[in-house]
């Protein structure tokens, strides 16, 4: 039996996720009202244009132009505008005048978290943000809520589809790069511009969110150490399966201790990386998404799904409306951000990793030996090596004998990688190196 009074939901946007979260509140409006024991009451939905077309059946009357109007008086503001602007400042305004938000936005809360965060706060107010990272699947209410008792020691996430994509396609199908890019656009996976997926903007920004979160720390999105897909050829693809490898756009989070200082902090990075076959993050196509999280007590855990997709990204919404309304109904205070550990977040520098690096050298006696050497003076300890016979040309018209080199190495400092890389590539023996890749995931 519902005895309490309707909960207002003003909605900001009603694009591809936004049009199906008003969608599901219209169609299951009964079943959501039992669940929360009042009834979601959508007051209406802003958008740019009222007269465009929709996908959904949202009734006329609720669409407006006038968002700040629209929040006045609202219980829960649902915030799928996109972008910074004016989608910060109705935020606010929303959260001062005591109303519940949620949102999807991840470049707004990667910009912008912290305000928003410290204003809800003010007023006791909940900020939302479940479909901020991979779409559907639930990750921030269980490293919020389900972990906050465990202590979280690394996370390792695709959190891209695009970029996900891309990589499945030029393993699986053996696409280039651009061959791959064009599937994806041509497939409705990428956008026009495709930049902040295959730069590696996108997973930084969600990367900062699932740092701040499993360490209990501010990690701002321009904290996170950045290298997109762009550089990952087809041989660096087929090179790493050869070697039990796939390639695979990662989120990296992880509570590591500064080999300098000593001190522990935390390394947030996005970039490219060879992941184990038999991992299970090895094993997630297309453009779904996936988070592995390492935790002291639960050990290992993977939540897995559609990382976007207007219905599936939905999902998540509704349940973050659920959330807020049953607060309202139960009542209590909300719970603020948790920033109580404080750490230093690191920069690249103090990351250690194993590397895999591919080397086109001369074949002639004494050549391992040389490059064996070159890495033991940088303090990088070599694990793996695999030669393979190859013939280049000399420029002039004949051909001489090289050798493509496969080098796996121990775990290594990015410094001391980068000197014996630079001493690699001045090397009389080395005619070039055409790949240089992390291994995560061990
Ligand atoms: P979208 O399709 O571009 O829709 C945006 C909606 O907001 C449109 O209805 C638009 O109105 C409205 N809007 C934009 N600016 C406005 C303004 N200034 N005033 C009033 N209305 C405005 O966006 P989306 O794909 O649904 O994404 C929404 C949010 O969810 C974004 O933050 C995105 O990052 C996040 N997200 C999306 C996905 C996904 O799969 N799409 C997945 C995870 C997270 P008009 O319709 O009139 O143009």
């Amino acid at each position: 039996m519902i005895e309490y009074r309707n909960l207002r939901i003003a909605l900001l946007g009603a694009g591809s996720v936004g049009a199906q979260v008003a969608d599901q509140l219209i169609a299951h409006a009964d079943e959501l009202a039992a669940r929360v024991g009042a009834r979601l009451e959508l007051v209406g939905v802003a958008v740019r244009d009222v007269d465009a077309p929709r996908t959904a059946d949202i009734p006329r009357e609720l669409l407006t132009a006038d968002a700040e109007e629209l929040i006045l008086g609202a219980d829960i503001v649902v915030e799928l505008m996109g972008g910074l602007e004016p989608a910060r400042t109705l935020i606010l305004q929303a959260l001062n005048s005591g109303a519940d938000v949620i949102t999807a936005n991840k470049a707004l809360l990667a910009t912008h978290g912290p305000e928003l965060f410290e204003a809800a706060e003010q007023v006791g107010a909940q900020l939302y943000y479940e479909a901020a990272v991979g779409g559907a699947i639930p990750i921030i209410r269980p490293l919020r809520d389900s972990l906050a008792g465990d202590r979280v020691t690394r996370i390792l996430g695709i959190v891209n589809g695009t970029t996900n994509f891309i990589l499945d396609r030029m393993d699986k199908h053996g696409e280039t790069m651009e061959q791959a890019l064009a599937t994806a656009t041509e497939l409705g996976y990428a956008e026009a511009d495709p930049t902040a997926d295959v730069g590696g903007y996108d997973a930084a920004q969600k990367a900062g969110i699932l740092a701040s979160l499993a360490f209990h720390t501010l990690v701002p999105a321009d904290a996170v150490y950045r290298e997109g897909i762009t550089e990952v050829t087809l041989d660096d693809v087929r090179a790493a399966r050869k070697a039990g490898y796939v390639v695979k756009l990662l989120a990296i989070c992880e509570k590591i201790v500064d080999r300098e200082t000593l001190a522990e902090g935390v390394s947030a990075r996005v970039y490219p990386a060879l992941v184990p076959l038999e991992h299970p993050l090895a094993a997630v196509h297309g453009a779904n998404n996936a988070v592995f999280v390492e935790a002291e007590a639960a050990g290992p855990l993977m939540f897995y799904g559609a990382g976007a997709g207007g219905i599936q990204t939905a999902s998540a919404v509704l349940g973050d409306v659920v959330s807020a309304a049953r607060r309202h109904v139960v009542g209590g205070p909300g719970v603020a951000e948790s920033t109580h550990a404080n750490l230093p977040v690191l920069p690249i520098s103090a990351v250690t990793t194993r590397y895999q690096i591919t080397l086109q050298v001369a074949d002639q006696p004494g050549v391992l030996a040389a490059i064996a050497t070159l890495f033991n003076e940088h303090g990088v300890s070599v694990e793996t090596l695999e030669q393979s016979i190859v013939s280049t040309g000399d420029g002039h018209g004949a051909t001489v004998p090289a050798a493509t080199l496969v080098i796996g190495t121990h775990e290594a400092s990015e410094a001391d990688l980068a000197a014996t890389v630079a001493a690699l590539t001045t090397s009389t023996v080395v005619h070039s190196v055409t790949g240089v890749l992390r291994v995560e995931g061990l």
